[in-house]
């Protein structure tokens, strides 16, 4: 489908190719003037139109109805026809990715070469990726070359132009295609999705633009698959489909915590997006965006457009929040982003190489951003004399911090603050003291199903669960509610094999699922290994009494 639309909206003259007017205007004052060159090399970046010029500008070269003096293909002779349906006898089109060979370039194009067009003007070589060629087939394109027949044009396009010999590079007339505007492929996108009948949002265009990476034939490959969905509108829920998701606001909040230095949070932040359903390797790649635009636009004060299209306010925002930090943190985390993705392919788990981040930043304390200078207290002057009674020991110094105190009591490989990253990315992660919140007089959690029911639900879920798969019934005995926060609901167990047990994804999934049905809407969980010692501390007594979970012992 998206490949269909690439064919159907490829520009089949000059004047439908955007965004490479230098190039597109020396190419047709040569055509009209009747001084093209025998060997033309295009280079640029993948998706910048340099195989798509080549064909229009073979087009027009060989059209039988162009007009002496104009440049554009009438499109209508059979030549023309031909060329736009990729069967044109004296258009010869190869990809030097899949002929690399010395005797294939010899047998096709030089052997080839040798004739006279069977119809046409011109004979015309289309290479595409031409820098895949080995020495020797180089070699043997260069005695062409060196003596051009007249009637042989070659164009050479190349996403590596520093791959082709000098040989061959310096007897070729050299474009080079820059990457489009991100405003010239939005236009595109949207003149396409008009003429498809279909309703798209500027949050949705604009998260195809930055999926595509600059490329156009990605960008409508990307539309095609939107459209293949059969929707009318095209909103963000139908994009989340095929699209990965940007993680605007999500990335916006994890950056900031990073950059205070708080390995806790960041972490915590990390497993809730896990538990929205998050891949971490497209987390990864979304951190890894945001931490370059934040760099960027901290210097130039704006999202350049070679970056990214944003909305007003995720301009302002970028910028402001890039103002905040300082280059030199940025540059370490994104060089810490970097370095750490190519380890998805070694290592099994999925949160290692953002751990490895969060551990590269939050460690060192001289890697953040400076904290506001706290004055410690002196120490006490040592008594002279022994006292009667032991000097009462100074509290430990409190460092005032905007940030939320070290949750209160579970020891678990991810303390549970439950950051909650779908809000305005402004607002400063929860304070403790609204977990705390939660009291037995609140009536109703959001969705309209009280705690009351929520734990009814909870526990005729462990019943169904145990009647299916009995070996589950000691590890859910052993496991209570320890935080209920809208959808998300952090279990607490004892014993970290347990917290593995139901972490594992079978079992989340349909222990998730029965919950869901219950309750009418999505929940979630997390597990939380609370130690022992942990698990008789009045904290965690206040918690099982209010959410009616219980540790057995
Ligand atoms: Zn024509």
């Amino acid at each position: 489908m998206g490949e269909t639309l690439y064919r159907k909206y490829r520009p089949q003259k000059f004047s439908d190719i955007h965004g490479q007017s230098a190039i597109t205007t020396t190419l047709t004052n040569q055509i009209s003037s009747g001084r093209t060159a025998h060997a033309y090399v295009f280079a640029g970046t993948r998706g910048t139109g340099k195989t798509t010029s080549a064909r229009v500008f073979a087009k027009a070269m060989n059209c039988h109805a162009r007009a002496p003096g104009s440049f554009e293909p009438c499109d209508a002779c059979p030549s023309c026809i031909d060329i736009t349906g990729g069967r044109s006898v004296d258009v010869i089109e190869l990809d030097a990715a899949t002929h690399t060979g010395v005797d294939t370039v010899r047998e096709e194009i030089i052997e080839n070469a040798r004739f006279l067009p069977t119809r046409d003007k011109f004979k015309i070589f289309i290479i595409d990726e031409v820098h895949m060629l080995s020495t020797s087939s180089f070699n043997a394109l260069l005695k062409s070359l060196e003596e051009p027949p007249a009637h042989v044009m070659y164009i050479l396009a190349t996403t590596e132009l520093h791959k082709i010999p000098a040989t061959v590079a310096s007897r070729c007339q050299r474009f080079i295609f820059h990457p489009l505007p991100l405003a010239i492929m939005e236009t595109k996108l949207r003149s396409i999705a008009t003429a498809e009948n279909m309703q798209i949002d500027d949050s949705v265009i604009r998260r195809v633009l930055a999926t595509s990476g600059g490329a156009m034939r990605d960008a409508e490959s990307l539309l095609g698959q939107l459209l293949a969905l059969g929707a009318i509108h095209v909103t963000d829920a139908e994009a989340d489909i095929v699209l990965p998701p940007t993680l605007f606001a999500e990335t916006m909040q994890l950056i900031k915590i990073l950059s205070k230095n708080n390995a806790t949070d960041a972490f915590a932040a990390i497993e809730t997006l896990f538990l929205r359903g998050v891949d971490m390797v497209w987390l990864h790649d979304a951190l890894t965006r945001r931490a370059h635009e934040l760099l960027v636009a901290g210097a130039a004060g704006t999202v350049p457009l070679y970056l990214g299209i944003y909305s007003d306010s995720e301009t302002a925002n970028l910028v402001s929040v890039a103002k905040e930090l300082s280059g030199p943190w940025l540059t370490r985390l994104l060089e810490a982003l970097i370095e750490k993705k190519s380890l998805y392919k070694t290592i099994a788990s999925p949160f290692i190489p953002l751990h490895l981040v969060v551990g590269a930043l939050c460690t060192d304390k001289n890697a953040a951003p400076p904290a506001p200078v706290v004055p410690v207290p002196q120490p006490q002057p040592r008594p002279i004399a022994p006292p009667p009674i032991p000097a009462p020991v100074p509290e430990p110094v409190r460092v005032p911090s905007p940030l939320p105190a070290p949750a209160p009591q579970p020891e678990s490989d991810f303390d549970m603050p439950m950051v909650s990253l779908a809000e305005d990315p402004t607002e400063p992660p929860l304070q403790n003291s609204e977990y705390e919140s939660y009291t037995p007089t609140e009536p109703e959690l959001t969705g309209g199903i009280t705690r009351d029911q929520l734990i009814r639900h909870w526990n005729t879920t462990v019943q169904y669960i145990v009647s299916e798969q009995q070996s589950l019934g000691i590890i859910l005995a052993a496991t209570s509610i320890h935080e209920i926060k809208d959808n998300l609901i952090a279990l607490a167990v004892k014993f970290p094999l347990y917290r593995e047990k139901l972490l594992d994804i079978k079992t989340k999934t349909k222990i998730e699922n029965k919950m869901s049905e219950l309750c009418g809407k999505t929940i979630l969980y997390s597990v939380t290994h609370i130690s022992e010692q942990a698990s008789y501390s009045p904290e965690v007594t206040n918690i099982i009494d209010t959410f009616g979970g219980r540790v057995v012992g």
